[in-house]
């Protein structure tokens, strides 16, 4: 088998194997071999790390993984790839790759049993249909791991990214904030894939914070406050508030004043530290 980065192994591994790509599972293999090294090194694969990757593909990220991390699990749903991870993976001990649905799975136990006393990150090439469900499953759950580092579509990586209080903020960019500080790594075009997406792509880094960035009364209520201040996003606040949460206006108009927030405020013109104020005012009246 030539070099698993050359476009000329990767298809002959494919034809070997007979592999049809499922669109279903997001399966836009990486065959531009400078991306895979570049995001193995910003991702942190290093001595004495552990990594998790989620969707091998036929392995391209995962050899560089491996060539440089003590150990890499790497997580794949579609069971035809298994043959052909064990064929190009085949000059590692160090790989363990895990049939199985990444939503379906116990991190948290996976990372107990396979990465005891180690430093773990994520570094992947995600599927793109569960982008924002694989994230916030990995922050949530509040696991022991230093960075997620993840190619992700290229409108979603700015997303991500955005400076809270700017236009481009979303739920997302502030639920993530969080958890998480978001960077963006380097942009990567559709031509780097097979077959090609319809739209760019780009690599982000999600370095965890040890303790979230504001403390609140209750997770749960952060979380709906935000949610539903995005949920009309061009509503002022109080009415978006008011439409989609279990309070009345006048509730709502007196917790965002004492919150120090302007009624008049929009969900993109806020900071995390905002949602904070304001979902503490509301707990005051559960
Ligand atoms: N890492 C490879 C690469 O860079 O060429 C493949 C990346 S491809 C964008 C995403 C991979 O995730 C596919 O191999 C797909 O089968 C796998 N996948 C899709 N859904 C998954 C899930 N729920 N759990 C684990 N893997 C999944």
């Amino acid at each position: 088998m030539g070099k698993l980065s050359d476009i000329g192994t990767i298809k002959e591994i494919l034809n070997k194997y007979g592999f049809s790509f499922s669109k279903a599972l997001g399966q836009n293999f990486l065959i531009n071999p400078s991306v895979c090294p570049k995001m193995a090194d910003l991702g942190g694969a290093g001595q004495g790390i552990g990594v998790i990757e989620i969707g091998s593909g036929i392995g391209v990220l995962t050899y560089e993984l491996a060539k440089r991390a003590d150990k890499v699990v790497s997580i794949e749903l579609d069971t035809r790839l298994i043959p052909v991870l064990n064929d190009t993976l085949s000059e590692f001990d160090n790989v363990k790759i895990i049939n199985g649905d990444v939503m379906k799975i116990d991190l948290k136990k996976l990372i107990e049993e396979e990465f005891p006393e180690k430093k773990v990150v994520v570094c992947a090439n995600l599927p793109y249909y569960i982008t924002s469900p694989v994230i916030m499953k990995l922050l949530e759950e509040r696991l022991p791991i230093e960075s997620i580092t993840v190619m992700v579509q290229k409108e979603a990586a700015d997303r991500l990214c955005a400076e809270l209080g700017t236009r481009q903020t979303g739920a997302v960019t502030v639920s993530v904030n969080y958890y998480a500080e978001a960077e963006m790594l380097f942009k990567v075009s559709s031509g780097s894939f097979m077959p090609p997406p319809k739209v760019d792509s780009a690599v982000i880094k999600l370095s965890v914070r040890h303790e979230p960035k504001v403390n609140v009364k209750n997770e749960q209520l952060l979380f709906q406050v935000i949610k539903a201040a995005f949920s009309q996003r061009r509503k002022t606040l109080l009415n978006s508030l008011s439409n989609s949460m279990q309070f009345k206006k006048s509730e709502i108009s007196e917790a965002i004043s004492l919150a120090g927030v302007e009624l008049s405020a929009r969900a993109e013109q806020l900071k995390l530290e905002d949602f904070a104020a304001i979902a503490d005012e509301l707990y005051k009246l559960k």
